[in-house]
């Protein structure tokens, strides 16, 4: 499942392909792809049509394609592998193609939405006074953004009776830090995942944020990680961070800094890959 960086990487690649195009025609190949659209895919189809796409907007993990003169956005799930491809027109179809729009212009590319496993989609919604689509103007802002607000971060942690890998997957409190990031974060700031957020104290807390910040930053800079050979971004390109993790999915490795072979714990229904040593359980968890 792609994570922020990653949908960050589609985002400009729409920015810079998609935005100021004016939409000529959708055509809705599988009806699981607009489910999400209650009204139905010939609704979707028709509320797009001859309407100019803005630049697109992201929040977390969450995606979407402002249509101009509109208060309505058209958001993008991605799911487990949804792909969203600008492809010259004269490109056979993908296999698992869901989704395709065309623009009113001789750029000759279109717009598609690729996604074998179908639990991705589009759907048009409108926005809230924010902008934001309004099935999402829950999710909070990501650590990205220039508006995330720190002390207020820091101060619900102190409050909430939770533990920190359950804080920074709290898409209510931060979003967009996803498990493999969180791990990652973790590992780098030596906190154990099932560490009461109450007992970190503040300079500890932004430690960990600041190693959020850092390992999403670095995994963008190099386009994105790629943990599902179905993802590719929006040209076609695989991320390839997943080589310089140092601790998701290195179950049995050293770990980099003290040689202890790494751990993994089954989490949530996920996993959480940490050091024994470096990564101290709590008391209470132990
Ligand atoms: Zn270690």
């Amino acid at each position: 499942m792609p994570e922020l960086p990653e949908v960050e990487v589609v985002r400009r690649g729409l920015e810079r392909w998609v935005a100021g195009r004016t939409v000529a025609d959708v055509e809705v190949l599988h009806p699981r792809a607009v489910r999400r659209h209650l009204a139905g895919g010939d609704d979707f189809a028709a509320r797009l049509k001859g309407h100019r796409i803005g630049v697109a907007q992201r929040r977390g993990k969450y995606l979407w394609l402002p249509l101009a003169d509109t208060d309505a956005s058209v958001l993008g799930h991605l799911g487990m592998s949804g792909q969203l491809l600008v492809q010259p027109q004269d490109t056979p179809d993908e296999k698992h193609l869901r989704i395709r729009v065309g623009f009113q212009d001789e750029l000759g590319t279109e717009l598609r939405f690729v996604d074998q496993r179908t639990f991705g989609g589009l759907s048009l919604h409108d926005n809230t006074p924010d902008g934001l689509p309004d099935v999402i103007a829950h999710i909070a802002r990501d650590p990205l953004d220039p508006a995330f607000d720190d002390e207020a971060f820091f101060a619900a942690l102190r409050l909430r009776r939770t533990t920190v890998k359950r804080a920074l997957l709290d898409q209510s409190l931060i979003s967009g830090v996803g498990n493999i990031y969180a791990d990652e974060a973790l590992w780098r700031a030596r906190l154990h995942y099932d560490r009461p957020t109450a007992t970190l104290n503040r300079p500890k807390a932004a430690e960990l944020l600041g190693h959020a910040r850092d390992v999403m930053n670095e995994a963008l800079a190099v386009g994105g990680t790629s943990f599902d050979s179905l993802y590719v971004n929006v040209n076609g390109e695989s991320g390839y961070f997943e080589r310089s993790l140092d601790a998701y999915g290195r179950e049995g490795e050293p770990c980099r800094r003290c040689g202890t072979p790494m751990r993994r714990r089954a989490w949530m229904n996920r996993s959480s890959y940490f050091c024994p040593r470096c990564q101290r359980a709590p008391r209470s968890a132990s």
